[in-house]
């Protein structure tokens, strides 16, 4: 069997857990089809210990993320979560919609327990269908009791697909959350957002707009980097949108002796997750669609490609031979890469 370990010689500098994919809202296109209906929340013990057994197995961690769904639906549990993050020494990051922050005061009240904890970083998202539950309002007051709370790194996420209404000028016009963004305490991230809603998952007139917009031939950044645990206990190999729909980039569920650790490196025996992890799924994707003389399709994020490569059963085949004769010259990509990264470094 390959172990491509000694090639990579992986260091994830970043752990996601999502506690519960339960949210306020129930927005159209959301990647994990969260909403009030969701049911299940990681116990707070296991979040403790799998915080405990991947900082243990991987010293290069330095970034816990709580995402979801809507962590801040477990706010009680928050603060004891952040405190361990925060006795390790690492960067702790809660990922919201904001529906807490009905008001500056109830802002404040809210992040308080979590900035005592430790709390140091928070990243809001928005856009046409978080406003459907969200006001940008609350977006507006979360940022401003972080930032008189003493949070210096907060990243505001906008959802950019094609003819959006609210758009990331908003956020660029505002009088406040400019200032953040000049002095560069704010973050401002145009996140394509894919379709999930429908069968037909390109938006249209996305393809003029995605080329004009978002870069997707490229590495995959997230494969080996992040370690990620769902509610369900199960580890992902990426925090990608379409991760959830994707069986090979589930690599187990934690427990029954399996180790965080056993998991993340079963992945190193998968030449296709190099190749992901080498030149990203848009550009295998094209190879495989001149191969087999389709017309090549734009999606708006490099996460569809995924998805689409896999879902077509047809690609698993030739994504094998071709692995055969395109290793090579993959692995040489790679040496580059890590050659030109030292060189930079
Ligand atoms: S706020 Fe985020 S997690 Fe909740 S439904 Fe919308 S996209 Fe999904
Ligand atoms: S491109 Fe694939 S492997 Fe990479 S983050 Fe997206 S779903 Fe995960």
């Amino acid at each position: 069997m390959v172990d491509l370990r000694d090639i990579v010689r992986p260091a994830p500098s970043v752990l996601a857990i999502a506690p519960t994919y339960r949210c306020t809202a129930s927005c159209k296109e959301c990647c994990f089809r969260c909403s009030p209906k969701v049911e299940k929340v990681l116990e707070t013990d296991k979040i403790l210990n799998y915080i405990d057994e991947a900082v243990g197995a991987f010293p290069s961690i330095k970034v816990v993320v709580l995402t979801g769904g809507e962590c801040f639906l477990i706010a009680s549990e928050l603060p004891q979560i952040i405190a361990r993050i925060k006795s390790y020494n690492l960067i702790s990051r809660v990922v919201s919609n904001g529906f807490w922050a009905t008001s500056y005061d109830a802002a404040v009240k809210k992040l308080t327990p979590l900035v005592e904890a430790g709390l140091t970083e928070i990243n809001i998202s928005t856009g046409d269908n978080h406003q459907e539950y969200v006001p940008f309002e609350n977006v507006v007051n979360g940022f401003k009791a972080a930032y008189d709370l003493g949070i210096r790194s907060m990243a505001v996420s906008v959802e950019s697909p094609p003819n959006a209404k609210f758009t990331s000028e908003t956020i660029k016009n505002h009088p406040f959350l400019s200032s953040l963004l000049d002095d560069g305490t704010l973050y401002l991230l145009d996140a394509a957002w894919m379709r999930f809603s429908t069968g037909d998952n390109v938006y249209e007139g996305a393809k003029s707009f995605l080329i004009e917009n978002f870069d997707t031939h490229k590495p995959c950044k997230n494969i080996y980097d992040n370690i990620v645990i769902n509610p369900y206990s199960q580890l992902l190999a990426c925090c990608g949108l379409s991760v959830e729909y994707n069986k090979y980039l589930k690599l187990g569920e934690i427990g029954n002796n399996n180790s965080i650790s056993d998991l993340y490196y079963s992945q190193f025996s998968d030449l296709f997750k190099f190749w992901l992890h080498v030149d990203g799924p848009a550009v295998i994707y094209d190879k495989i669609a001149e191969i087999r003389g389709m017309e090549k399709k734009s999606f708006p994020h490099e996460c569809q490609y995924c998805i689409e490569l896999v879902s077509d059963k047809d690609n698993h085949e030739i994504i094998r031979e071709l692995l055969k004769t395109e290793l090579p010259s993959i692995l040489f990509r790679h040496s580059l890469r890590q050659a030109s990264f030292k060189f930079t470094k």
